[in-house]
């Protein structure tokens, strides 16, 4: 049976999670709702992740990056869709293992996250389970009237771009389990960026201004460039060979005896949280442009042709895949 520790939860909301409210529109967390203005010619966009210890992040992770993991999740999501976000609210399932000193991790974690990505806390809900931790975070953003960026846009004749590198969320949990031999620092990097991956919320702005169709790439490449050409009526090609690999999938890569094989897993994997998204083909330079302004990694890795679905290529032979990415039954 569920039950509300009552004294630890006004304790957790007074000691740990008031510090972190809006100071406007979070009222403190003294009140029971919070109030905020709407901002003219904009749309608020919003969105909403659940984790559960045991699916989406392993009982030994510390909480601080569980925290991260599930804001950034979430601001990823905004990204891709060209918002920028401004606060949020959160569900804790506070599980046996969440004493104070995890309680007080957890929100560790999310005052670092606030002041890199500029949100605050704006309300939530706090309650003990006798089941896995769990925990549930709704991000809101604004983006200028009318231009939310859907999986719907893309069209026959655009390229397929993606953000950083890809396959370091799978290889991460792989380094978090312990099952790759690579060198420590490469395991302690894979390790890192699967328990706090970068959502890439400074391109939100180009991505708005010069993309088609775009999603985060949370699922897996393959299954996430799957739901833009569904939603958009379109078949997508890409071709593997172009996959953007960090130094530490490359060293990983390298040793691999099966190429084809070995990026089935990158691109299947999922837990990458870049931006794929289309854009028109006149676009491409402006969008590498500001792609190096901001230092971000940029790769062409496809385009959208007629038909449906999404067909890889690798040294010019068809690769089929076995599942696309990871589902929930
Ligand atoms: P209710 O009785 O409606 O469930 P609570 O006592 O749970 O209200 O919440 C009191 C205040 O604390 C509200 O402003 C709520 O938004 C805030 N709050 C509770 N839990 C959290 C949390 N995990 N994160 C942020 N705010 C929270
Ligand atoms: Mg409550």
């Amino acid at each position: 049976m569920p039950s509300v520790d009552v004294a630890g939860e006004f304790e957790t909301i007074r000691k740990l999670f008031a510090p972190l409210a809006h100071p406007e529109w979070g009222r403190g967390l003294k009140d029971d709702v919070a109030a905020l203005p709407t901002r003219p010619g904009h749309d608020l966009v919003l969105t909403k992740d659940a984790i559960v210890e045991g699916v989406h992040f392993l009982p030994t992770d510390p909480l601080d990056t569980v925290a991260q993991k599930l804001l950034r999740t979430n601001l990823s999501d905004l990204a891709a869709k060209g918002a920028e976000p401004f606060g949020y609210l959160l569900a804790c399932f506070w599980s046996e293992r969440c004493g104070w000193p995890e309680r007080e991790a957890f929100v560790a974690g999310l005052k670092a996250d606030q002041k890199a990505f500029g949100v605050s806390l704006l309300g939530g809900d706090t309650v003990v389970t006798s089941g896995p931790a769990s925990f549930s975070l709704t991000a809101l953003g604004w983006a200028p009237k009318g231009v939310v960026i859907g999986r719907n846009g893309a069209r026959v004749g655009d390229l397929v771009f993606v953000t950083g590198a890809i396959g370091d969320g799978w290889l991460g949990l792989q380094a978090a389990q312990g099952r790759l031999g690579l060198d420590p620092e490469r395991l302690m990097a894979l390790a890192d960026h699967y328990r706090a991956p970068m959502p890439r919320v400074e391109f939100a702005p180009t991505i708005r201004e010069l993309a088609s169709a775009s999603i985060d790439v949370s699922d897996g490449l393959i299954a996430d460039l799957g739901h833009i050409a569904e939603a958009s009526g379109v078949g997508i090609e890409i071709d593997l060979a172009l996959t953007p690999l960090s130094a530490a999938a490359n060293a990983w890569f390298e040793d691999r005896v099966d190429p084809v094989a070995a990026l089935e897993k990158l691109v299947t994997g999922g837990d990458d949280y870049e931006i794929a998204f289309t854009a028109a083909a006149k676009d491409e330079e402006a969008l590498r442009r500001e792609a190096e302004r901001r230092l971000l990694r940029l790769t062409r890795i496809g385009r959208v042709v007629a038909g449906k679905g999404v067909k890889a290529r690798f040294a010019n032979e068809n690769v089929k895949f076995d599942k696309a990415g990871f589902t929930h039954r």
